[in-house]
Formats: structure tokens, sequence, C-alpha cells
């Protein structure tokens, strides 16, 4: 297996910069990229609401949030690999899965839980959807130590 790029998609919990700091000790490792990926959902504007019409500015807001989430993972990571950094709009597990393709990436390194992290399921339904639908491998690192 020729590992050159690797996809970690990131969510706004505490698991996310220990994912991102196991692919990026593998990354190092096979010398591999680093594709970080944010997906911010609109759709969670729309809870309670009547429409789903979602308003320009409150989006423009939701990705503003996930530059900065980046920022802050790739600002506390200590590492000499190359990390590409995205963020983009839609289903989380439909963009990673999409991405993953559009971006060639060769390996997808997630959390098994993210922000709602409910103990009891063995792992979040965005990183349930993208094991069960990837045609790449998918190293699903352990949110609980
Ligand atoms: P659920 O979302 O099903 O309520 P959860 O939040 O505990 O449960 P997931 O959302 O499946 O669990 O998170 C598992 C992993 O999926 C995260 O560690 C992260 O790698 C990835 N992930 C989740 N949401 C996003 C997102 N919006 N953008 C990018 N990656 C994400
Ligand atoms: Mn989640």
């Amino acid at each position: 297996m020729n590992i050159k790029k690797i996809l970690v998609p990131v969510d706004d919990s505490t698991f996310a910069l220990k994912t991102a700091e196991a692919a990026c000790q593998l990354a190092h490792t096979l010398q591999a990229t680093v594709c970080m990926l944010h997906v911010v959902d609109p759709a969670i504007l729309a809870i309670g609401a009547e429409t789903v019409v979602y308003p320009i500015t409150e989006v423009g807001a939701l990705l503003e949030g996930g530059n900065k989430l980046i920022a802050d993972i790739n600002e506390k990571l200590k590492t000499d690999v190359r990390i590409e950094s995205h963020v983009l709009e839609g289903v989380p597990s439909e963009i990673i899965l999409n991405q993953a393709k559009v971006w060639q990436c060769d390996l997808i390194v997630m959390g098994t839980h993210g922000r709602t992290g409910l103990s009891h399921l063995i792992m979040g339904s965005v990183a349930e959807n993208v094991v069960r639908h990837s045609n790449k491998p998918v190293l699903i690192i352990p949110g609980k130590s």
C-alpha cells in the first residue's frame, strides 16, 4: 500500500486534536501529505426553524468558525508534515467520502467519536457512514483513552 495523501476530517470536539496528532505522526513516518478537512453543516441552522433557507451571512459565520477551528489545530500541532487545510459546506460524511476521491487520498484517518461523543456507541454516525461507504482504507482513532 502506497500512502502519500491522508484525509483527516476534524470536527469541533476535543477529539479533533488527538486525531490530527495521530494522523500527522503517521504522515511523518510515511512522508505523506495531510489533507485536513472540516465540514460545516448548514442544517444545524435549521433546527427549530420552519423554512430550510440558509441565510448567507450565517453560513458565512459557520465557515469562518471552521477556518478558525482548523487554524487552532494547526497551531497546536508540532509537526513538519505538509498540511493542506480545507473547510467545506454540506453533509459531513458525504463531503468526506467525496473529497477523498477528488483529492485522491490513499487513507482516511478520523476519530471514533466527535462532538456528541456517546460512549455507548461504538462510533458516531459520521465515522460509521464513512467506514460503511468508503472504498479507501479508514483508520479510526479511539476517542477514549
Ligand atoms: P454523532 O455526530 O453521530 O452524534 P459523534 O459526534 O460522537 O456522534 P461523529 O460525528 O461520527 O461522532 O465523529 C467521528 C469523527 O468523524 C470525528 O472524530 C471526526 O474525525 C469526523 N467528523 C465528525 N464531524 C465532522 C465534520 N463536521 N467535519 C469533519 N469531520 C467530522
Ligand atoms: Mn458528530
